[in-house]
């Protein structure tokens, strides 16, 4: 079966690093999939479930946006954060999502909505790959 290299990097650390025989990625204009000698593409990513296939068994990963770009067989997806589903801790994105509905929800000045819609996405989607 033909495959090939996916690699999910943040600044911190590599998530991902395996030999996947096709992978979906949220894009900004939607998902897209990828699969083995792809032709080239770079794609800005928007915060999503990147899922991937091994052995035939689909793995989830939390991304925050970012990019994804593939070549000569190899995917690269560079992330602010990335955590694949097991890794997810769920109470603590439960306490970012009452966090940042408090923000939204206070209406005042001070209150950065563009940062605390963010915020509350990247909670949601944590969440529904922590019980999915
Ligand atoms: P929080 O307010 O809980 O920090 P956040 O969305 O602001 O949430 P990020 O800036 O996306 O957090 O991530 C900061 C670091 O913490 C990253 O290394 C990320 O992988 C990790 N992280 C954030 N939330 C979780 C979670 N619920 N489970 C596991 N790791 C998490």
């Amino acid at each position: 079966m033909s495959t090939l290299q996916l690699s999910v990097v943040t600044p911190d650390k590599t998530v991902v690093s395996e030999t996947v025989e096709m992978c979906i990625c949220p894009g900004v204009a939607g998902e897209f999939g990828v699969l083995p000698n792809h032709v080239s593409i770079l794609s800005a990513l928007k915060i999503g479930d990147l899922r991937y296939r091994v052995n035939g068994k689909d793995e989830h990963v939390f991304i925050s946006g970012g990019f994804a770009d593939m070549n000569n067989n190899v995917l690269s997806v560079l992330a602010e954060s990335a955590e694949k589903a097991a890794d997810i801790d769920e109470a603590r994105a439960r306490a970012a999502k009452e966090r940042a509905e408090k923000r939204l929800a206070e209406k005042s000045d001070k209150v950065d909505e563009t940062r605390a819609n963010a915020a509350l996405q990247r909670a949601l989607v944590r969440l529904q790959l922590a019980r999915s």
